[in-house]
């Protein structure tokens, strides 16, 4: 299904939005990655049509199963057609075994060892700042969101994590962690919004990513996409 042309209204390093009437938009999935802050960006052929078809399916799962999402439908391509929402300026990552980031912070924890029970972090989204951990009570005090949302946030993003890990394991494959975006619709509901996919999640199949990491370990783009092909497949995702 073909979706209309719209105003572009932001550009960021894996993705443009385009305003397509009040309440919606087009994120188009650009065939680039980066990594490492930005410091390594290269073009990657076929790969926006890969993320946004993976946001596609893991978005329309998590809809199916009971979740608020903004995705509305896939355009077969790069690009998906999404309801508007005012964002919520805070990365929400899910960790169910330690790495990345984690690891940094507390290397008392060895790499990969499961969590006694999932972590939900937030972080600032600001680029500037590398989006640092930030409390709960930041984000009260900087009014970007309710305690309540912030409770409501915890507990959508703990359901999404059961969601997805079942639905990864299923096809032999473990959800390290992820990250997740909400933002708030006209009647002040949360939705689930942006991205869904190996640039947003780490995924292991026999301890082989299947994800960004791959890139951020120093492989090529040529890698990056054959792993990405394989998680569609894995999946039954037709491309
Ligand atoms: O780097 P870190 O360990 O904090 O990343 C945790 C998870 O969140 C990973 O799956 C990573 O791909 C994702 N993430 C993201 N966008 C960011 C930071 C992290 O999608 N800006």
């Amino acid at each position: 299904m073909s979706l209309r042309e719209g105003r572009l209204i932001y550009e960021g390093k894996a993705k443009r939005v385009y305003l397509i009437s009040n309440d919606e938009l087009i994120m188009e999935f650009k065939d680039e990655v980066t990594a490492l802050d930005g410091a390594r960006k290269e073009h990657a052929p076929g790969k926006g049509k890969l993320t946004a078809s993976q946001t596609a399916f893991f978005m329309d799962y998590l809809t199916k199963s009971g979740i608020r999402t903004h995705f509305i439908n896939w355009d077969g391509d790069r690009r998906i057609h999404v309801r508007r929402l005012r964002m919520i300026p805070v990365e929400v990552i899910v960790r169910n075994y330690a790495y990345g980031s984690f690891i940094r912070r507390m290397p008392l924890v060895k790499p990969l060892t499961r969590f006694t029970a999932p972590l939900v972090e937030f972080h600032l989204k600001n680029d500037e700042l590398h989006d640092p951990l930030i409390l709960p009570e930041d984000i009260i005090e900087a009014e970007l969101a309710s305690m309540e949302q912030i409770m409501e946030v915890k507990s959508v993003a703990l359901k999404v994590n059961q969601l997805l890990s079942k639905l990864l394991s299923n096809h032999g494959l473990i959800l390290v962690d992820f990250k997740l975006e909400f933002g708030v619709n006209g009647n002040g509901a949360l939705v689930l919004a942006d991205e869904l996919s190996g640039d947003t999640m780490r995924i292991l199949m026999n301890g082989k990513h299947l994800d960004k990491e791959l890139f951020r370990m120093g492989g090529s783009v040529k890698e990056l996409v054959e792993a990405y092909s394989t998680l569609n497949s894995i999946l039954g995702l037709s491309l």
